[in-house]
């Protein structure tokens, strides 16, 4: 199975796409490699609760999410954070306040095309009285849930519900 039905720079149809990872065109020599995408998600603490939010768009519409996204070109992932708290919340957050807690990879299918993506999770504690404002063709809403209430299986990426999961086993244990 291919979603390149013919090289890109020649058109011939003699072509290979092994993994969705390494492109190669037998008549042209095109190579092209399709890398694993750098992400980010932020576990935002406040109390005893974590903030989710609830997807406004495919994939996973209407599941619970974590803030974050694509790390841009020649973005740290902690700017990756703040910029998306910034686009998603209206909120922003110090960069030193975020701090790494694991990576995990992940499967992103959009609009049919699966792309391999390496989400790294961060920390960061909710600034009290913060106000947000939703980006609301990401997010519906916004939900803090109580650790000990969280439903792993509402959470829409793999990725995300291992790093919750680890999380939260952290905190307990
Ligand atoms: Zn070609």
């Amino acid at each position: 199975m291919s979603y390149f039905k013919f090289c890109p720079n020649c058109a011939s149809q003699n072509i290979e796409f092994e993994n969705h990872r390494r492109f190669e065109c037998f008549d042209c020599g095109m190579v092209y490699y399709q890398n694993v995408a750098a992400a980010v998600a932020v576990i935002m603490e406040r109390n005893d609760e974590i903030l989710f939010t609830v997807r406004n768009r495919e994939p996973k519409l209407g599941m619970l999410d974590l803030p974050g996204g694509f790390t841009d070109s020649d973005e740290t992932s902690e700017e990756t954070c703040q910029r998306e708290l910034m686009e998603e919340l209206d909120l922003e957050i110090p960069l030193e306040n975020f701090n790494y807690f694991k990576s995990q990879p992940n499967n992103y299918l959009y609009k049919g095309i699966p792309y391999k993506t390496e989400d790294l999770v961060f920390i960061a504690q909710f600034p009290e009285n913060a106000e947000l404002k939703l980006e609301e063709s990401e997010i519906r809403e916004i939900k803090w849930i109580k650790k000990s209430e969280i439903r792993l299986e509402e959470i829409g990426f793999d990725s995300l519900r291992k790093a919750v999961e680890e999380y939260i086993e952290m905190e307990v244990g």
